[in-house]
């Protein structure tokens, strides 16, 4: 197949082009190198079978271009986490709503199969303690106001997938979301999304690590090759079609004891300190206290199971780190 993967220089999307190519497939990335790194792709700089073009999703021309021929787009660029979104509320919004739509639209007329990157900030706040269940897919999400920043993220995905779902509608477009739930590995950011990759490569370096509130807010999280299995299954399989699909294991742990985890695992002696979000975020940040997926679905529509086991996964992060 050919596929573009669009966000292909970041930190899933280059993992993801690792395992387009390893299957065989004509893979193009089309990548405005802001998050996104050329190191990430280094291996592939040689290989016929691959392009990297570098260009903004808002770009109609370019993206029209690179979609010509293609069978499948997986679309993973975007302004990508609460932290850069609040920075840059503008800039985040256009690239996740006004880049999608533009892919969406290539795609398409095209002919091509979508497979978007959604999130699990669609869920919002999730439902009151006493009230509370895993997310499934079908149920209510609860976004704070307008007003505060937190939320514009959250709902910049959730436009993204109701953008998908129109068009899967009223154009026949083949579209698939993937909710990742905090997907972490070798490559991911520590200064942007994820939580994970700040303290295993503050751990590694003897920093102390930052727990935000008081750590018992609780995550749920994904090793990048389990996001990046699944991620294939969505874009073949015919029942994914139409279908938002969360990407998660199903273990629940509090930020506190990841960051115990992550100490004891790199036999790091870096100290645990707390910050409020007040301090980090500004005024009226509000987080999501338990978010952890309901994963019956990826299992019926794409037999999917994510396998690494936290432990495991936060190691070959860390040995990663160690390396870089
Ligand atoms: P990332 O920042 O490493 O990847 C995003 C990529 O998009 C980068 O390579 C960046 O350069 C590129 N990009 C940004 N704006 C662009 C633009 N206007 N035109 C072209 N390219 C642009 O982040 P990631 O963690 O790999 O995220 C990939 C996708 O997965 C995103 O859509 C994100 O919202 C979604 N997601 C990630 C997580 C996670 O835990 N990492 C969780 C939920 C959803």
């Amino acid at each position: 197949m050919k596929v573009l993967v669009t966000g292909g220089a970041g930190f899933i999307g280059s993992h993801l082009v690792d395992a387009l190519l390893t299957q065989g497939h004509d893979v193009r990335v089309l990548d405005n190198l802001s998050t996104g790194k050329r190191e990430n792709l280094a291996d592939h700089t040689a290989n016929p079978h691959f392009s990297l073009h570098v260009g903004t999703v808002t770009n109609e021309d370019a993206v029209r271009e690179v979609i010509r021929g293609c069978d499948t787009v997986f679309h993973l660029a975007a302004a990508i986490g609460v932290r850069y979104v609040i920075d840059d509320p503008l800039g985040g919004m256009l690239t996740n709503v006004r880049g999608t739509e533009v892919v969406l639209a290539a795609a398409a007329v095209a002919g091509a199969r979508v497979v978007l990157a959604s999130s699990s900030e669609v869920y919002g706040k999730g439902r009151p303690q006493g009230d509370w269940q895993p997310f499934a897919e079908d149920s209510d999400a609860v976004i704070g106001p307008s007003s505060v920043p937190r939320w514009w993220y959250s709902l910049s995905k959730s436009l993204d997938e109701h953008l998908a779902f129109a068009y899967y509608r009223q154009r026949g477009l083949a579209a698939t979301a993937v909710r990742y739930f905090n997907i972490y590995g070798p490559r991911c950011d520590p200064g942007g999304y994820g939580v994970l990759a700040r303290f295993v490569s503050r751990a590694v370096a003897g920093l102390p690590l930052t727990i935000y509130g008081d750590g018992l807010q609780s995550r749920s999280f994904t090793y990048v090759d389990d996001a990046v299995r699944a991620t294939l299954l969505a874009g073949e399989r015919p029942e994914a079609v139409g279908q938002a699909i969360n990407v998660g294991s199903g273990r629940e742990i509090g930020i506190l004891d990841v960051a115990r985890l992550v100490k004891a695992l790199t036999g790091s002696d870096s100290v645990l300190e707390h910050q409020t979000y007040e301090e980090v975020f500004g005024p009226r940040f509000e987080d999501t206290r338990r978010r952890v997926p309901d994963v019956r679905r990826a299992k019926q529509v794409l037999g999917f199971e994510a396998r690494t086991p936290l432990e495991q996964g936060i190691s070959q992060t860390a040995a990663w780190w160690s390396a870089h």
